[in-house]
């Protein structure tokens, strides 16, 4: 009840969840409730949780911030969101995220801008941005109005929000949790995960979203072990690397200093901090940035006004189409399927696409030969604190930038978490990123736990 009251009072104002399940919610506590007085020890129960909106929950409105899918309300449930309420949880609503899960900032939804809950001290009248895309689940997890959130990345987008936010975030590594009846974006870097308020939290969210699931033909068929009872390891004895490659030209100074803060706290605990190279860095964005439009064009080519959502008036089957994609789809989308049909055309293909395939095979090697030396990497989760609404809206290659430190991983397809590590000069938080080795989010855990 506190959570739904919760809702009540900030949703207005932090516009954090697009649709609110507030009946489904008490429902499933009294549910809760009833099952714990007769001993029943599942993990999750009770836990009130927000659902990004680009899960589908069946019976249960499921818009991926998009107009398209307005009216679309999923037959089926997804296999992340089942494995959450086997474990007890109580869903409170659907979170607010950028158009299909495309922009850093949450300024391209359909159902509005996500407010952070944090104040900027100087000018504190401007209105922050939670970050992207999935900034309604981390407003929810900083507002409290839930315990934690479920979120997507494919760039970044756990990891940004939770660092603009104050919160927790991880991007497991690709395979750890099943994609099945998440709205698709680019199905080779999409990866579900959880935000909270501390790292263990996240541990314990994460063990119940994992696992292999047959529906997913990229899950990994591995055993989930118990991120909890990582976070108690230390690090003592760990090699942590320090990637040249990412004292980016301009970084700001505030950002340099908690950095060398938090690897002074790990050395204090006893790791060893070891510079490495990681040299097709650069090649990150602007590969991210034709292999994620590239797979998203394709994936949305379903949104045809047949067999989901929205269906424009049209006259002949062509129209039906056109129509219903204009009026559909938003201006950062129509962006992404341009310059993605662009980079997979019969004439450009070679010279994008598949170029841009063989960056990310030399960038997946960087991290091989980096972990060869290190057992986890330290950098800065983004290149600012949260910015204001409107700020990096004119040049969508500006609000790009944003991604430079998250997309590597993404690429690479390795484990990555956001850590709140400190404030900048204006009282906003700050995030450091851990990156692990393939299916050892166990380390992460443990590094990210020192630094909390
Ligand atoms: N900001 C990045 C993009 O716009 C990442 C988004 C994401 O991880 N879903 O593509």
């Amino acid at each position: 009840q506190a959570h739904v009251d919760a809702v009540e009072a900030l949703n207005p104002t932090l516009n954090a969840l697009i649709t609110v399940t507030a009946d489904q919610a008490l429902a499933q506590a009294r549910a809760a409730d009833a099952a714990l007085a007769s001993g029943d020890d599942r993990p999750l129960l009770g836990l009130p949780l927000a659902i990004k909106d680009l899960f589908c929950t069946k019976g249960v409105r499921t818009t991926a911030g998009s107009r398209i899918l307005g009216p679309f309300v999923p037959p089926y449930e997804s296999t992340v969101t089942a494995n959450l309420l086997r474990d007890g949880a109580v869903f409170l609503g659907k979170a607010n995220l950028d158009e299909f899960a495309m922009g850093s900032s949450n300024m391209t939804s359909a159902y509005g801008a996500v407010v952070n809950p944090w104040k900027r001290r100087q000018d504190a009248d401007a209105v922050l941005v939670p970050g992207g895309s999935s900034g309604g689940s981390a407003a929810a997890v900083a507002g409290r109005i839930a315990l934690g959130a479920t979120g997507t990345d494919t760039g970044g987008s756990i990891r940004q929000p939770a660092s603009f936010c104050g919160i927790a975030g991880i991007k497991p590594t690709y395979g750890r949790c099943s994609r099945w009846g998440i709205v698709a974006f680019a199905s080779s870097l999409d990866q579900a995960g959880p935000f909270a308020r501390t790292v263990e939290d996240c541990a314990i969210l994460l063990r119940s979203m994992a696992g292999h699931d047959p529906k997913d033909s990229t899950s990994a068929d591995r055993p989930v072990p118990d991120f909890a009872a990582a976070c108690a390891r230390g690090v003592r004895g760990l090699r942590i690397g320090v990637p040249r490659e990412y004292r980016a030209d301009g970084m700001p100074g505030e950002i340099e200093a908690l950095w060398q803060q938090g690897l002074a706290w790990l050395r204090a605990e006893g790791a060893e901090i070891v510079d490495v190279s990681l040299p097709h860095t650069k090649y990150g964005l602007a590969t991210y940035y034709i292999v994620a439009p590239a797979e998203a064009s394709s994936n949305l080519a379903r949104y045809d006004g047949v067999r989901f959502g929205l269906r424009a008036d049209g006259g002949d089957l062509r129209e039906l189409y056109e129509h219903t994609r204009a009026e559909g789809f938003g201006e950062e989308v129509r962006r992404r399927v341009l310059i993605g049909t662009y980079v997979l055309s019969a004439g450009y293909y070679d010279a994008y696409y598949l170029r841009a395939q063989k960056v990310r095979a030399l960038i997946l090697r960087d991290f091989t030969d980096a972990f060869a030396q290190v057992d986890a990497l330290l950098t800065p989760t983004a290149p600012s604190a949260a910015f204001a609404q409107g700020e990096n809206m004119d040049d969508p290659v500006a609000m790009y930038l944003n991604d430079v430190f998250t997309v590597p991983a993404s690429m690479a397809g390795v484990p990555a978490m956001s850590v709140p590590a400190g404030l900048d000069g204006n009282g906003l938080p700050l995030g450091l990123q851990i990156i692990g080795r393939p299916f050892d989010e166990e380390t992460v855990f443990a590094v990210a736990a020192a630094i909390e």
